[in-house]
């Protein structure tokens, strides 16, 4: 052999050892997709050895890949030989390649961000594309799990740390909207009011701690007795708001009498005692008069006293 011819055998050797070695994956397809290079990287992550799938159409092997879709992405490659990027956040990737991460053991495969551009023959010619396939399944993960937390955290600062139900500040939030949308919509909405009766007593009785767990119960009572459409709220210490939705007064009526029903027969347990509590609930339907939704909420307010001074442990409606 030529010394020349060595070299160039030396160069290929070396070059081939270069694209094994590399952490990403290299396909290059022909027009007709048919595989002409199937790197290190590739082989590893699909159990396909290059003798396996080179000269063989890349869809017989990877059937998900819809053909259909990858032609109109390659098209810009082959006729303007423009390169073109798909992201994980459009398809979290392109080959269903298993993810061999032990920490992130919930995901079971590999997200992708893959580059294809044009390879030009001798002639400019474009007759091949090559297909870079990185795997970014820690930036994908990284990024999931902070939108996750995100997510978290939003939630969090709505709800009210005691009860799980909305806070003060959240659920005025929502109200104002409530209110509008109920002046537009014409749906009739109830408003109710709720505070325990004597509550002072419990607290003396039994404790700050115990009167924590009866606010606790009459919350999980709440929840019980609305849909997921109302919105429930803890408005105070131990006052609670809900806005039933496409509820006329006498169904609203119904449901506070089931709360007021289901707080009554709910017994606490604290410290080997056993504490029973009554609420009182005040009703004011939406009505056209209202200048803001804080006259509505007023009008409850003024049902509850009324529910109070009637002896307690009773619903009104104004
Ligand atoms: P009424 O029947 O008229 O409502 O009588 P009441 O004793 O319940 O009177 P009020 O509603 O004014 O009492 C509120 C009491 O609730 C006062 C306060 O110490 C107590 N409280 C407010 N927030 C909390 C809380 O988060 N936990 C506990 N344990 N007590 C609270
Ligand atoms: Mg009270
Ligand atoms: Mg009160």
């Amino acid at each position: 052999m030529t010394s020349d011819v060595l070299e160039e055998l030396s160069r290929q050797h070396w070059m081939h050892d270069l694209l094994s070695s590399l952490e990403v994956g290299i396909v290059v397809l022909d027009r007709e997709f048919k595989v002409e290079v199937w790197n290190q990287f590739m082989e590893n992550h699909s159990n396909l050895r290059p003798s396996q799938i080179v000269g063989t159409c890349l869809f017989d092997s990877f059937p998900e890949i819809s053909a259909d879709w990858l032609k109109v992405k390659a098209d810009p490659v082959f006729n303007l030989k423009t390169p073109v990027f798909l992201i994980w956040e459009q398809r979290p990737y392109l080959f269903k390649f298993g993810c061999n991460r032990p920490i992130t053991s919930e995901l079971d495969f590999m997200y992708q961000n893959v580059t294809l551009f044009p390879l030009s023959s001798l002639t400019g010619k474009v007759e091949r594309l090559c297909m870079l396939v990185y795997d970014v399944t820690d930036q994908a993960t990284g990024r999931l799990h902070i939108e996750g937390l995100n997510e978290k955290l939003t939630n969090v600062s709505r709800l009210d740390g005691l009860t799980g139900l909305y806070n003060r500040r959240y659920w005025q939030e929502r109200f104002e909207k409530q209110f509008k949308l109920a002046r537009r919509r014409g749906a009739p909405e109830t408003a109710i009011m709720l505070d325990i009766d004597h509550f002072k007593l419990v607290n003396d009785t039994y404790g700050h701690q115990a009167g924590d767990k009866v606010i606790q119960a009459l919350a999980n009572v709440i929840k019980q007795c609305v849909r997921e459409t109302d919105l429930a709220g803890r408005y105070g210490g131990e006052e609670f708001a809900v806005i039933l939705t496409d509820a006329k007064l006498d169904d609203a009526l119904q449901v506070a009498e089931r709360i007021r029903r289901a707080a009554e027969a709910t017994v606490v347990e604290h410290e080997g005692q056993n504490i029973t509590f009554t609420v009182s609930l005040g009703l004011s339907e939406f009505n056209e008069s209202f200048d803001n939704e804080m006259q509505w909420l007023d009008r409850a307010d003024q049902a509850l006293y009324k529910a109070k001074e009637g002896g307690r442990n009773q619903a009104v409606s104004l």
